[in-house]
């Protein structure tokens, strides 16, 4: 039976959701997709709880989405005399390549990639921005740097260089190991971090091919210079807001976070807003207001997704956390402005006849009343065209593919159902309907509108609309 939220639940599995009755749990309460974080555990962790999805998947008979987030390149420095130190504002402090352990003037950090693309002026983060340097002078493997902020860092403590596109691919070995592994065990979704620039799409999707779909983590400032045409090359996009808030001046993120959510809705590419959407329930059974306020803003604003992070890894309120999602996004998918609000679609591409048919989709669904609109599919390109739409009756989408039938399970309002091939168009209208009522989303008397692409089974050709009544 068909889930009567819009918006959808990404929960990131851990270990604190490793097990196969806790990830039941997860799914009975409303999660569509399940993201498996190759940054921590092992191969064969992730290996253990995408055989738990696939086996619910089989049992319940929905289609499940699984993303694969990759790790990428990690920049860190070496390590510390007694571990630490203690850097003081004002003064000096030198990077470089020889390997001793640092002091307090400076630190060994292994990156020759770094120093060939840093500049006079350049501003280096430590741990997560507490610490920052200004570049003074480098070379090809030393930089001085004044301490701009200074504080006590640590042995292998990360570092950001928000400023500068540095030379390096956004796959290390590791990601392309985890990937060659996640895509041989059939994930749907690949996440990409590190992403500095349109060709680094290119070069996963080089990998990828048509395997899965990508999509693109926004989390350096490089990368929103390039929003369009990353948008345009990927499949979707994660507002990746740790990363993102570390690179950037926080109060710079929820400005970037809507710029992007319009970039992808005029697209008609699904996005994912990520990152301490309700952080306190890491470690305690209810949310702060503002965490609910964030939510609730990102529904608003018409996202495909809002996605858990610690909360489900690893907090010890998991299911407390989905269910509190849930929560936020019936109530605000319930309410007034949102109704008036996320109708406002985007005009048609010119010349676009699968634009065309979708804008009279809105039109012909408000006239009739219609209880659910119906794509036929098999790439789930109708259904993306038609998502795009935010049209106010659900998406029923028919695939005869497994493959995109678990994809779509990230889109907005999408409730995909794989179905056996149909061979012409009577066929296709009596699957809908049959469909739409097994699945409770329409009853006798109930108008439905149909929507595919003829011939079937070419992605990119939606071109029929058709209205039907449920007989009785
Ligand atoms: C983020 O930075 O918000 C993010 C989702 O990336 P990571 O997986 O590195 O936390």
């Amino acid at each position: 039976m068909h889930n009567s939220r819009l918006a959808k639940i990404v929960a990131t599995l851990g270990p604190a959701t490793s097990d196969e009755a806790t990830i039941r749990a997860l799914f009975e309460l409303g999660v569509n997709v399940f993201r498996l974080n190759f940054s921590h555990g092992t191969q064969a962790d992730h290996a253990r709880r995408l055989l738990i999805l696939r086996n619910l998947e089989k049992e319940y008979a929905r289609p499940i989405g699984v993303l694969l987030d990759l790790q990428g390149p990690k920049l860190r420095l070496g390590t510390f005399q007694d571990g630490k130190a203690t850097l003081v504002s004002g003064q000096t402090f030198r990077l470089d390549m020889c390997s001793e352990p640092g002091h307090a003037q400076r630190a060994y950090l292994p990156h020759p990639e770094i120093f060939a693309a840093l500049q006079p002026g350049s501003e280096l983060l430590l741990d997560d921005g507490r610490l920052r340097l200004r570049v003074d002078r480098c070379g090809s493997d030393f930089a001085e740097t004044t301490v701009m902020v200074g504080g006590q860092i640590s042995d292998r403590k990360g570092l950001n260089v928000p400023s500068v596109i540095l030379p390096i691919s956004p796959l290390t070995p590791k990601d392309r190991e985890d990937l060659e592994f996640g895509l041989a065990l059939g994930v749907d979704w690949v996440a990409l971090s590190f992403v500095q620039r349109p060709q680094d799409i290119e070069e996963a999707r080089a990998i990828i091919g048509s395997r899965a779909w990508i999509m693109a983590k926004l989390e350096k400032p490089s990368a929103v210079e390039h929003l369009e045409a990353i948008v345009d090359l990927c499949d979707g996009i994660m507002v990746a807001r740790g990363d993102l808030g570390v690179e950037l001046p926080p109060e710079q993120v929820p400005e970037l976070q809507r710029l992007i959510v319009r970039a992808c809705r005029k697209a008609g590419k699904p996005v994912v807003v990520a990152t301490q959407m309700l952080e306190s329930m890491v470690n305690a059974p209810v949310p702060t207001r503002a965490e609910v306020s964030d939510v609730a803003t990102a529904v608003y604003d018409g996202v495909d997704a809002v996605m858990l992070s610690a909360e489900s890894a690893s907090g010890k309120y998991p299911l407390e956390s989905v269910e509190m999602m849930r929560r936020i996004i019936s109530r605000v998918e319930g309410s007034s402005p949102y109704r008036d609000g996320i109708g406002q679609g985007h005009a048609p591409t010119p010349g676009a006849t699968s634009d065309a048919i979708c804008a009279s989709l809105r039109q012909v669904a408000s006239t009739l009343s219609s209880a659910v609109t119906v794509t036929y599919t098999s790439s789930g390109f109708t259904s993306l065209r038609a998502a795009r739409e935010r049209s106010q009756s659900p998406i029923l989408c028919l695939t005869p593919s497994v493959e995109t039938a678990r994809r779509m399970s990230m889109v907005w309002g999408v409730h995909p159902v794989q179905v056996e091939d149909v061979h012409d168009v009577g066929e296709m209208i009596e699957r809908a309907t049959h469909t739409a009522v097994q699945q409770g989303f329409a009853q006798a008397g109930s108008n439905i509108v149909v929507i595919a692409g003829i011939p079937f089974g070419r992605s990119g050709t939606t071109n029929l609309l058709h209205v039907a009544r449920i007989p009785g």
